[in-house]
Order: C-alpha cells, then sequence, then structure tokens
C-alpha cells in the first residue's frame, strides 16, 4: 500500500528540475537512442511543442536515418554541435518514467560498461515500452477522500460495515487502486455509496502492480540469535553493504523478509534481485504471505508483455512497495528504495552475457550508495569477488552458521568410481543407497549436469562423431524429440540410426544426460515416481511449480536434474543426494572452474536434510584424492573459496586484479584475430604492458566457433579499474570507426566467462 505523499514527492522533484533550467527560446532535447553508438543524440522538440513541455525521463518517437526510435529524454540543453536538427516526432509519454537518480545511474553503468547509454535505456524498460506503448495506456483509477471525507472519524458509518471498512482504509493509508480495493473485495457498489455520500472520488493514476494468486498469510517464526545479529547490523540510515554468508536452510531469505519489512514500515520500497532460475511461484508466495497488505511487482520473463509493463510502472511511479526480479530489474527506477537485496549473490545469471555486459548484483550495490541505503549479498556459497570484498573489510562480513528450525547439516561422502562396475553411470553402493532411502518412505535427489539422452553419438566402426557444422561442439542425442541438438546455437538433426559416413548401425550413444538415466532408474526403481527436471520438462516456472507438486506433498520419489534442482527449491523430505559426476569443475581451462564446481556442489548438497531428517549427500568421483575435493568436502565451501582467493592473489586474477576483455567474432577467423592484434597495439600505445598493467592474447575463446562465428578475446588485467576504464573507453572510440560489418566486437567490463 502506497502513502498517498509518494505521487507528489516524484512530481515536485520534476518541477525542481524544471525551474532549475532556464527557459530559452531554442532549447534542445538530448536523448539516448537504441543503437550501438557511444552517444546522446540532439532533437527539437515535436512539432506543436516546447521544450517547457519536455522532462527529462520522457521518451520520444525520434527519426533515425530511414526509421522512427523510441528515445529517451536525457537533458535539455540551448546549444548543440550539430546545425540542422530534426524535431522528434512524437512524445510518448505525459509523465517521465525515469526519475533523476535512475537516469543518473543508467548513465553511470553505461559508462562503466563502455555501453551506449541508448542501448542501456531500453535494457531497462519491458518490452511493451520499449517498443513505445504509452504508459498512460496502464492508467488506474484511484479512490480518494473528499475533505468531507476526510474530516469524518474512523467510528463513522458505523451502520454500514462495508463502507466503514473503506473508509478506515482511506483515511489510515492514503488513496488506493481499483486493483487493490477489488483485490480486498471491496467492489465498485462499495465505493459508489461513499462517492454517493460526497466522501470519496475517482481520479486517474498511476498502475497498481497486479495482484498475485491468494496466499494464506503466514506469520514469521521467531529469529534465532544468528538471524537477529545480522538484522540488528544493518543500518537504515544510511548506504552500507553487508555479505551474508550462510549456510542452505540456515534461514538467509528470512532475514531478507525481516529487513523488507523494515523498510516498508518507513515507507520505503525494497529490491530483491534473485537468479533467473531463483523466481519461483514457492518464492513468490513466500514473500506474498508474509505481505498480503502490500503491493508486489514480480518482474520475470513468465509475464506477458503487458503484464511485465504493468510491473514496471507500478514500481517506477513508487506505488508498488515491494519489487522482485531477476537481473534486468536493477534499472527499474525506484522512487521510494529503501533496501537492496540480493539473494545468490554468487549466480552467474546476474551477469548479462550479452549486449550490455551487466552484473546486476555489483551494480545493486552502485545503486544502494548511489541512494544512501542498505545493500545485502546473501549466498551459502559467495562469489570470490564479495567475499574479498568482505574479507578485505569493504563490506560487513555476517554469518548464518546453523540451519534453522532442527535441520541438520548433511552428512557427505565421496564414492570412488575408477575401477568400478558401474551401471549407467552409477556405483552399486549408491544404487543401494537409493533403494533404502525411497523404501524408508523419503525421497532422493540424483543430479545430473547434462540434459538430453547423451552428450555424443560416435560410430564405432569409422569413428564418425556427431558434431554441431556451426559451433565447435558435439551434438547432444535427444531420444524423446528423436533429434540430435547443439546446445550452443540449437541446430537440430534428425535422429540418425546408421552411420551418415559408413552406414554402419554400430552407433554408441557416449556418456549419460538426464534422459538416459531417468530411463534407467525408472526401470530400476519401478515402484516410485521418477521426477526429470531439466530445461526440456520444464518450459515454464509454473511447469517447474507443477512438476515438484509430488516432491512437495512428501511421498518417496526419485528426483532427477539438472542445476535447475540445485537452487531455491525448499523440499523437506529429500533426505539423500546423489551428484553422478562430481569432477566437472577439477580440469577445466576456465580458471573460474573450480569456484563454480564447489558452489554447485554446495549448493545441490545443500537441497539434502533440510526437514526434521537428517540428509546423506554421496558424491562420484573418479579423482577421490584430489586435493580440491578433500577441501571441500573436509573443510566446506568456506575454507574451500578462502583458499581458492590465495590463489588468486598468486596468479594475479580477479577478484585481486580487475579484468576486462574485449571480444571479437567474424565467420573469417582471422578477421577477428587481426582485429584483436591491432586492439592490443593500440592500447599497448595508451599503456604500455607493466606489472600492474597485462595483456593476454588475442586467444580463441573455449568455445571457439559458435554459430559460424570464430570468437577470440583479448584479456587485459589491471591494478587499478580506473585506467582500465579510460584505456577502454578510449579504445571504443577507436574500435567505433571499424568498417567491417561482419566482425563483431564486444567490451566485457568484469567478465565471467571465457566461453
Ligand atoms: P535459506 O534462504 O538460507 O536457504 P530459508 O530462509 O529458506 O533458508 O529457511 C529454511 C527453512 O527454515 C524455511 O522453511 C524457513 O521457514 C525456516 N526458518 C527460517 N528461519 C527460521 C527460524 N528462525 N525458526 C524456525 N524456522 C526458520
Ligand atoms: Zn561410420
Ligand atoms: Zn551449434
Amino acid at each position: 500500500m502506497a502513502p498517498q505523499e509518494v505521487f507528489h514527492a516524484a512530481g515536485g522533484q520534476e518541477q525542481h528540475e524544471r525551474s532549475a533550467r532556464e527557459v530559452r527560446q531554442r532549447a534542445i532535447l538530448r536523448v539516448a537512442v537504441p543503437v550501438p553508438l557511444r552517444r546522446l543524440f540532439d532533437y527539437l522538440p515535436p512539432e506543436g511543442l516546447t521544450c517547457d513541455d519536455c522532462r527529462p525521463g520522457q521518451r520520444f518517437w525520434v527519426p533515425f536515418g530511414k526509421r522512427s526510435l523510441v528515445a529517451v529524454l536525457v537533458d535539455v540543453v540551448d546549444d548543440s554541435p550539430f546545425d540542422e536538427l530534426k524535431p522528434a516526432l512524437e512524445r510518448i509519454d505525459s509523465h517521465p518514467v525515469f526519475d533523476q537518480r535512475s537516469r543518473q545511474f543508467l548513465q553511470w553503468a553505461a559508462d562503466y560498461y563502455q555501453a551506449p547509454a541508448g542501448e542501456l535505456y531500453a535494457a531497462a524498460l519491458p518490452v511493451a515500452l520499449r517498443k513505445g506503448k504509452p504508459a498512460d495506456h496502464w492508467a488506474e483509477q484511484w479512490l480518494e477522500l473528499t475533505t468531507e471525507g476526510k474530516g469524518l472519524p474512523e467510528t463513522a458509518l458505523a451502520r454500514a460495515k462495508k463502507q466503514q471498512a473503506l473508509l478506515q482504509l482511506l483515511l489510515s493509508f492514503g488513496r488506493q487502486s481499483r486493483t487493490a480495493l477489488n483485490a480486498r473485495g471491496l467492489n465498485s457498489t462499495v465505493c459508489k455509496a461513499l462517492i454517493e455520500r460526497g466522501l470519496a472520488r475517482w481520479v486517474s493514476g498511476p498502475t497498481a502492480p497486479p495482484p498475485l494468486e491468494d496466499t494464506e498469510p503466514k506469520p514469521a517464526p521467531d529469529l534465532n540469535e544468528e538471524q537477529q545479529l545480522a538484522i540488528d547490523a544493518v543500518a537504515f540510515d544510511s548506504f552500507s553493504a553487508s555479505l551474508l554468508e550462510g549456510t542452505t536452510g540456515s534461514g538467509k531469505t528470512e532475514v531478507y523478509l525481516r529487513l523488507m519489512e523494515r523498510a516498508l514500515r518507513e515507507g520505503k520500497q525494497a529490491l530483491l534481485l534473485v537468479p533467473e532460475i531463483g523466481l519461483t511461484p514457492q518464492t513468490l508466495r513466500r514473500i506474498a504471505a508474509r505481505f498480503p497488505d502490500f503491493g508486489i511487482a514480480a518482474l520475470h520473463s513468465g509475464l506477458a508483455d503487458g503484464e511485465r509493463a504493468r510491473a514496471w510502472l507500478s514500481a517506477a511511479s513508487g506505488v508498488a512497495d515491494i519489487v522482485i526480479g531477476t537481473r534486468s530489474a536493477i534499472f527499474t527506477p525506484l522512487p521510494r528504495l529503501g533496501v537492496i537485496l540480493v539473494d545468490e549473490e554468487h549466480d552467474g545469471s546476474f551477469k548479462q552475457q550479452d549486449g550490455v555486459r551487466y552484473s546486476a548484483r555489483d551494480l545493486s550495490v552502485v545503486l544502494a550508495k548511489r541512494a544512501g541505503v542498505p545493500v545485502m549479498l546473501g549466498s551459502a556459497t559467495p562469489s570470490l569477488e564479495s567475499l574479498h570484498n568482505a574479507l578485505s573489510g569493504r563490506y560487513q562480513h555476517l554469518y548464518l552458521r546453523h540451519r534453522a528450525g532442527n535441520a541438520r547439516p548433511p552428512q557427505i561422502s565421496l564414492v570412488p568410481t575408477l575401477h568400478q562396475q558401474l551401471q549407467e553411470g552409477f556405483a552399486p553402493q549408491v544404487l543401494r543407497h537409493i533403494g533404502e532411502t525411497l523404501s524408508r518412505g523419503e525421497q532422493v535427489l540424483v543430479f545430473i549436469n547434462r540434459r538430453g539422452y547423451a552428450p555424443a553419438l560416435t560410430c564405432d566402426d569409422c569413428g564418425w562423431l556427431a558434431d554441431c557444422p556451426h559451433c565447435s561442439s558435439k551434438l547432444t542425442l535427444h531420444r524423446r524429440q528423436r533429434h540430435l541438438r547443439c546446445h550452443h546455437c540449437d541446430y537440430r538433426m534428425r535422429e540418425v540410426h546408421s552411420c551418415p559416413q559408413c552406414h554402419s548401425r554400430n552407433l554408441n550413444a557416449l556418456g549419460a544426460g538426464t534422459e538416459r538415466s531417468e530411463d534407467f532408474l525408472a526401470h530400476t526403481f519401478n515402484q516410485f515416481p521418477v521426477i526429470r527436471v531439466d530445461r526440456d520438462t520444464t518450459s515454464s516456472k509454473q511447469a517447474l511449480d507443477r512438476l515438484l507438486e509430488p516432491a512437495r506433498n512428501g511421498e518417496p520419489c526419485l528426483l532427477l536434474g539438472t542445476q535447475m534442482l540445485a537452487k531455491g527449491h525448499h523440499l523437506p523430505r529429500v533426505t539423500l543426494v546423489v551428484i553422478q559426476d562430481a569432477d566437472g569443475g577439477l580440469f577445466s581451462a576456465d580458471f573460474r572452474a573450480p569456484e563454480r564446481m564447489g558452489q554447485l556442489l554446495e549448493q545441490v548438497a545443500g537441497r539434502a536434510g533440510r526437514g526434521d531428517l537428517a540428509g546423506h549427500v554421496l558424491l562420484q568421483s573418479r579423482y577421490p584424492e584430489h586435493p580440491m575435493l578433500q577441501l571441500l568436502l573436509n573443510k566446506g565451501y568456506g575454507a574451500f573459496a578462502r583458499q581458492l582467493l590465495e590463489e588468486r592473489a598468486l596468479t594475479q586474477l580477479p577478484p585481486i586484479r580487475a579484468m576486462a576483455l574485449v571480444r571479437a567474432e567474424c565467420e573469417e577467423a582471422r578477421w577477428a584475430e587481426e582485429f584483436l592484434t591491432n586492439a592490443r597495439h593500440y592500447l599497448e600505445a595508451l599503456a604500455p604492458p607493466s606489472p600492474q598493467l597485462q595483456y593476454l592474447g588475442p586467444v580463441p575463446a573455449l568455445l571457439e566457433r559458435k554459430s559460424g562465428r570464430f570468437r577470440f578475446y583479448l584479456q587485459i588485467t589491471a591494478e587499478k579499474r580506473g585506467l582500465l576504464q579510460q584505456m577502454l573507453a578510449r579504445f571504443c572510440a577507436w574500435a567505433e570507426g571499424n568498417k567491417n560489418r561482419r566482425l563483431r566486437w564486444a567490451v566485457d567490463m568484469d567478465a565471467q566467462e571465457l566461453s
């Protein structure tokens, strides 16, 4: 529920901006246009409007070459370096959709990530608004009290209970949207009665967040000591950044909920960022059940364009109190922002891997600082970046060391698989454990990091291997859909039963993905349901929710799936977790692979024993003696991560050093390589290599060819982020002059992937 001042507060700020500016005769609109050029563009006001009608943050249709594009007004200026300005075509919004703080924040991000501001504005907007639909389309009716109504005591209208309830609501919380009133069962008849008495009236106002499905309100549990300490450590009157390092199931979410509650009580908005697969109906229900009286805007990809625009606008106008979203939600203007929470802060999905390559996790700290509010990053397996910031004192370091409620930490054992008689990839003792657990009426979770039936198909006679014609990768056999598919470019070909090269029928599916394991486990444990969870079985968030229904009901079952199962789900009857292959990150060329492996193993293991029953984890490995696995197992992720940090210090890699990649891709490998060689010469001329500034490359990306393009990168590590920034800004200006249209290049600041 929004306090009444909100509307006026936003208006007041714009008034101020306007009077601060001298209105001149020939004023010019400086706008951000969604094109890949790192500059702003100037236009005259649209026909029939003066600059007085135009306020920064509004959108305009502008002519651009032969096209019309949606631009955002960033500034009104007196002078332009260009002659012959064209007028903008049309003003789209009657009120700005971006407030001043969000505009400055977006500009900061554009500078930091070397991105065109226009592309960043576009990334900030939901699709419907990006396409130019006016915000007024979602305007809504609000019921507000007249002067007479405001003069009444709460006890008035005692003879008409519903009207009294409505009056009381309006007296205590100010005006209410039609959506909010309907959700409370206060329909138009009740409203009409109040209006006819001259006590209230309808006015037009911003949209309210779309109502969530009904949930039983659920009271909060009593906090344990560590949770209380963590909450008390967060001050609300200024910026602070905290890392909440808390074991899986230790009650981190409960801490977020309490911090949200505090912000809401102060009349502020709370922003919760979650990883892509973390925004499940289960998460939303939990929040809705805690805050039944507040407006919740959930920004996720499952929404239709219109609903998403509505949720976004309700947040941007200050009506929604709680905003939950995946990475792009960080760009939602929040005029009453009071706290930012980032759940599973280590998750890779917070970093965008194409277009503007921003990190929502990193930006959350920047935004909190600019807004003067606290930010909390939480994880059972913090990223080395955040851990480094916490250990060096830049972030406040908070811990939840124990599981909440009665849950105990799981017991973890390694199962060696070398020289073992495996059945479809499972050791006999693992299968025995699965059987026993199911027979006890408990649940089992089997983690397999590959979807499909088998990751490779080969011919035993001539050695043919099913490769993707467009990528340097193998095709995965998907037997259910009877095709072979590339997981990088989505190329598909019909399943073959004889070798395309020598026509032999001795084709061999190598290795096991989720489909194959599902067949085997369903056959072996045929008295129990086997639920496969991967991207192929869960096309929508709702599908995942439905799929997990039997598991939540508590009946014995076997869950089998990819990392979609690793996070966010609270399944108290899972007592055995099997990790089929723990060796994934041990020998990768990516220096972040061990960190990711540790996070994944700890998160998956954390699904075991979250209820009253004790949990068990079995890790199959070919290298059980490997020091990394041993450390992870014996000392846990915390010690493991601290050891990795020491290694990064020795090798001078992030987070000890700042790192940026210049990427280039092209159908012609040598053009990409040549571009990067020139880039390196250009950069080295600006700042020669030194112990504080190192260049590597051009080198081929880990996936060298993707969708028919060869991919290379140049890696730059620097002691000083500022220097890297300046160099890259100059480089971008230089590289924009590159005329080879078939070559794509990008700057990836704080790159996470070498692939
Ligand atoms: P995390 O986010 O760290 O994985 P959750 O907040 O989801 O942990 O908590 C795990 C379980 O413990 C949930 O069912 C939650 O309701 C419960 N829980 C959290 N805090 C408490 C508490 N103080 N007392 C009792 N139960 C709690
Ligand atoms: Zn063959
Ligand atoms: Zn491919």
